[in-house]
């Protein structure tokens, strides 16, 4: 019942029975059955189980292991048949359920905490496996296990997993923190990005980072020209549309002729960390390291770099509540903020036209990543 009130933002008021007019004739005319249609009773169980950004072969493995496993099968009749008042009249494996027994819910065979599965002993170990398949660190993954899974003692099992993990271990930097000194927000996507460049293996990578939704993304540079870097950022600025700010380091790339005539050309204001505050641009900095330690870890465990990054976008951030895919998309779902915002910031009735298509691709994208996560990489 909680549960499906959370919905709602419901004010309560008294009001006397001889003034609820409407509401009495109604209670009157009731219909002589009040049976729930089939359609009603799917949406209610259903969803819970398609919001779960789990895949359906890993589902049906968690119903299977539910249904064999005694604990939560109890767990399952005290939420169909009712919980007893005190605590103590539970058997003591089970106990702790007394405490949320609220949030508890049992769609389609499986333990719901709120809308988190609850994983079966016998999973556990699996799925700690599966949340940190692309070696995400210890914030990330329990933010990524919160989002859909519970059980007792999770957090705990999650860091002592990824504490013995050898890939981690061997890449993970043993440096103190560097405090940013982080610009103010973007206002939208890709109205403020950052960029630098970096070595991996002996090759030569661009990273472009969004200030907004911190999603960043790394080219391969088969040199570093000027017009190299310039072709790339085009290519990300045609997609997602082109930034007020772009923020640089001092290489030579940028302080080209080239670079300066492309900024002109494509009306954006580049601003360059200064020697003094070198930390300007951490943005940037801190993407190349999360970037190239995603690199690293997938190339230690023969993975695909491509889908490690691809987790990392749809895990959340530290300090945002949402991950840098849903960031961008819940944006796009407001069309007149970014039509707004071309059209009084840019003043350019031609630009608007261009900015519109390019946000409508942009929207594409973000929600084909969406989509990817949403189907279930666990
Ligand atoms: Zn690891």
């Amino acid at each position: 019942m909680l549960l499906r009130l959370q919905q709602y933002d419901i004010s309560v008021t008294y009001v006397p029975g001889r003034d609820m007019l409407l509401a009495d004739t109604l209670s009157r005319a009731y219909l002589p059955e009040s049976t729930r249609g089939e359609s009603e009773t799917d949406i209610e169980t259903v969803n819970m189980v398609g919001y779960l950004p789990i895949s359906a072969e890993r589902l049906s493995a968690i119903r299977a292991a539910t249904t064999d496993d005694t604990k939560l099968q109890s767990v399952a009749n005290r939420i169909l048949s009712g919980w007893p008042k005190r605590k103590q009249d539970l058997p003591s494996d089970i106990r702790h359920y007394h405490t949320f027994q609220d949030e508890l819910s049992f769609p389609d065979d499986i333990v719901f905490r709120g809308d988190r599965a609850v994983i079966p002993d016998a999973l556990r170990v699996d799925i700690t496996h599966r949340i940190h398949s692309s070696h995400l660190g210890v914030e990330g993954c329990l933010r990524r296990a919160r989002e859909c899974v519970y059980w007792l003692g999770m957090n705990e099992e999650i860091k002592t997993f990824i504490s013995k993990c050898d890939i981690c271990r061997s890449v993970d930097p043993k440096q103190q923190r560097e405090t940013l000194h982080p610009h103010d927000m973007a206002s939208r996507p890709w109205a403020k990005v950052g960029t630098d460049l970096f070595s991996f293996h002996n090759k030569d990578y661009l990273i472009t980072v969004d200030y907004y939704s911190n999603i960043w993304e790394v080219d391969y540079l088969p040199d570093t020209k000027s017009n190299t870097v310039i072709k790339k950022l085009k290519a990300h600025f045609a997609r997602q549309g082109i930034p007020y700010i772009v923020i640089l380091d001092n290489g030579p790339q940028y302080a080209s002729l080239e670079f300066q005539h492309f900024s002109r050309k494509w009306d954006f204001e580049h601003r360059t960390s200064s020697p003094g505050y070198p930390q300007s641009n951490g943005k940037a900095e801190s993407a190349v390291k999360t970037a190239k330690r995603l690199m690293l870890k997938a190339a230690a465990a023969r993975q695909d770099p491509y889908l490690a990054m691809l987790d990392h976008r749809n895990t959340q951030s530290q300090g945002l509540v949402t991950s840098p895919a849903e960031t961008s998309e819940q944006e796009d779902q407001d069309p007149a903020s970014h039509e707004g915002h071309s059209a009084e910031a840019r003043g350019n009735t031609q630009r608007t036209g261009t900015g519109k298509q390019q946000t409508e691709t942009g929207k594409v994208l973000q929600q084909k990543t969406w989509t990817l996560w949403r189907e279930g990489t666990m």
